[in-house]
């Protein structure tokens, strides 16, 4: 009886084992090994800071050396109201910058409420290296990135100037769910941010995480981007996840560690995104509805997952056999919310 007993349990765990490779084979294509590494990132402008970071990465590069790369596209080249120099500003006409930066090992950086240094993630990789701390905020920071030898210049754009500027005659600060960027990519009033993960050729993880933060937010306001465990976490034992959306409510559910916390539990990745999306609205069901998060993960083993709160939520993916795929993800309340 007790063998039949374990025989059944046997099989019960194997069918299990089953259906649950057979689900994820349809829902995150980017399964199995990632042979020569694999690099990921929130948003339709992840597919050209891939691009940058898949440079470093195909040719022996460090996971930690493509994200920072991957970011510097993001930040620098690309002239994006929601990261880096382009970014819109807050209230009262000031474009801060937050970044953070990790590797599988535990070190990370980060820097918040940074003017006027258009490399924020540069910045926080030297918070990481070259201090015995893990966060620089304002003047501080700021004063560290000049020490380094980051030139210091006025960032913010006529456009962004232009568009505070209208701004201002509405005056109303909605963190609400960026359903434009749906309709109109790029749109000025969007809020997003660049999130990557990458996974080298040795099995090692890490991650970047930059943003101008939410256009019109208080003056000194700070989101989730770099804080380590909120927009960013990474541990070469499970994966690493990433975040974008109002970055109010990663912090509250300390949601990338969570999202980490998960697949060592023994969640895929879009199982642990998932999961930790339904914790968003458990926590916050009637605010949740008109608010946008997105989650993305990567395993240790290179197999990527994204879950959000709403539709329109898009990932890319880079690896030796895709350069510049897109991916839309799976979400609670879908397009029309
Ligand atoms: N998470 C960022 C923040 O709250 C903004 C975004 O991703 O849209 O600052």
């Amino acid at each position: 009886m007790k063998g039949r007993r374990r025989f059944l349990g046997q099989m019960a765990a194997s069918a299990g084992a089953m259906a649950m490779s057979g689900k994820l084979a349809a829902a995150s294509p980017e399964g199995g090994i990632a042979q020569g590494g694999r690099v990921v990132s929130t948003w339709d402008f992840g597919v050209g800071a891939n691009q940058a970071a898949w440079k470093r990465l195909s040719a022996g590069g460090s996971a930690l050396d493509a994200v920072e790369q991957g970011a510097r596209w993001a930040e620098g080249d690309l002239c994006n109201p929601t990261v880096g120099r382009c970014g819109n500003p807050d209230r009262d006409g000031v474009l801060t910058l937050d970044a953070s930066i990790m590797d599988g090992d535990g070190r990370c950086g980060a820097v918040a409420a940074l003017e006027d240094i258009a490399h924020p993630i540069s910045v926080a990789r030297r918070v990481m290296e070259d201090t015995p701390h893990v966060m620089l905020v304002g003047e501080g920071a700021q004063q560290f990135a000049v020490a380094q030898g980051f030139e210091k210049r006025r960032l913010l754009t006529p456009e962004a100037e232009k568009a505070w500027h209208a701004w201002r005659e509405r005056a109303e600060y909605r963190p609400q769910i960026n359903a434009e960027r749906r309709l109109r990519p790029g749109d000025k009033d969007n809020h997003d941010t660049l999130g990557m993960l990458a996974i080298d050729r040795n099995g090692r993880l890490a991650g970047a995480c930059t943003t101008s933060g939410m256009a019109w937010k208080m003056h000194g306001r700070v989101g989730d981007s770099p804080i380590i465990g909120a927009g960013l976490y990474v541990d070469n034992e499970v994966g690493a996840a990433t975040a974008s959306g109002v970055g109010e409510e990663m912090i509250r559910n300390a949601a990338s560690f969570l999202v980490v916390e998960l697949m060592r539990q023994g969640r895929t990745p879009m199982e642990a995104c998932r999961e930790a999306i339904e914790r968003v609205v458990r926590k916050r069901p009637e605010a949740s509805k008109s608010l946008q998060v997105c989650f993305l993960a990567i395993d240790k083993h290179g197999e990527v997952g994204a879950f959000a709160l709403h539709g329109g939520f898009v990932y890319a993916v880079c690896d030796a056999a895709k350069q510049d795929v897109l991916r839309a993800s799976d979400s609670i309340y879908g397009e029309g919310a």
